[in-house]
């Protein structure tokens, strides 16, 4: 039994009719720990036990660290995760909810992965975010699912991190069958090191993150990803945080589910009815979801984006 849910895949009417065409919605969101994460991290998690993991490590304070934790109780194996200073206290609850031990060190994700680097002993597994093959192997199910129940879309969107899903849906298509099925790779301005590592012809290391689209915020995509921007049909586009934050405020009212501006940012392809999609007859969006946004933070992203000044005093309140 894997620890991923086969999830809904259902066409969206609200959506279909601001983009113009057919928007099939892959609900991600629905999974227990909240993101498409537990797909790969689940896979990953099964095969180290195989391999005689006692303990499970990660350095992510986002929906890579949730899964881990979400992992280890289902496995019964104990996971530690160090996060920084700066992990908010919502994302904290959220792994020690899940029986995890949250270690806070550093402050930054650099100093919190070496102290999680230097922790793993040799019975323990180290749970790398986004890249591992093993991790593009439980991505790929996503595909396997579609491919039983769905129509054959005529392009897949998704967002962009560090790459992980991209890969684990370039292997998912690629296994069924369906290697000429484009892909529009989604970031946020602020967040785009692979729209940037694709102009540049080689992998470019962002200096910071200036996104709100935290979840996408990797500094560097794995090399698998960059591999495939050169030997697979994707297209990269980079959308506002404004854009992402508004998506999803539409979604939220009319899917009924919350989700990170991370996943917005693919969602605003379809709100924005973008020119990467006019081409396309059936369209499917990987809702990958996330945890860690509140309706509160929605909110005060939009306003920090659109009026500087109330958004202060929406912090003070
Ligand atoms: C991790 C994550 C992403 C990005 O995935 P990568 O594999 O890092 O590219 C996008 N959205 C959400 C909600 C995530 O948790």
């Amino acid at each position: 039994m894997p620890l991923h849910i086969e999830t809904p895949l259902i066409e969206s009417r609200a959506l279909s009719l601001c983009a113009g065409r057919s928007i099939w919605l892959k609900l991600e969101a629905m999974q227990p720990p909240g993101s498409f994460k537990i797909r790969g991290i689940g896979t990953a998690c099964e095969e180290y036990v195989r391999r005689g993991a006692r303990r499970f490590i990660s350095s992510s304070g986002g929906n890579a660290g949730i899964a881990v934790a979400y992992a280890g109780r289902c496995l019964s194996v104990p996971v530690a995760v160090a996060v920084p200073e700066t992990t908010s206290e919502r994302a904290k609850d959220l792994i020690r909810q899940e029986g995890a031990q949250v270690i806070v060190h550093g402050g930054s994700w650099q100093e919190a992965n070496t102290l999680a680097q230097a922790m793993v002993g040799e019975s323990d597994a180290f749970l790398h975010p986004f890249d591992d093959p093993l991790l593009w192997q439980g991505h790929a199910t996503l595909i396997d699912e579609v491919a039983r129940s769905g129509p054959t879309p005529d392009a897949v969107v998704l967002s962009v991190g560090g790459g992980g899903l991209l890969s684990g849906i370039v292997e998912g298509l690629r296994r069924n069958g369906w290697a000429d099925v484009p892909i529009i790779a989604v970031e946020t301005e602020g967040a785009s090191s692979f729209a940037q590592s694709i102009r540049a012809g080689y992998r470019v290391t962002l200096e910071k993150i200036t996104s709100i689209a935290t979840s996408l915020g990797a500094k560097q995509v794995c090399e698998q990803a960059f591999a495939y921007s050169k030997e697979y049909p994707i297209r990269s586009v980079v959308v506002s945080d404004k854009a992402a934050v508004l998506a999803c405020e539409r979604f939220l009212s009319d899917q009924r589910i919350l989700v990170e501006p991370a996943c917005g940012a693919a969602l605003a392809l379809a709100y924005d009815s973008a020119p990467e999609i006019t081409e396309f007859k059936t369209v499917m969006f990987v809702v990958c979801g996330g945890v860690t946004a509140t309706v509160e933070q929605l909110s005060l992203g939009r306003a920090a984006k659109t009026r500087p000044r109330a958004a202060k005093n929406n912090l003070r309140r």
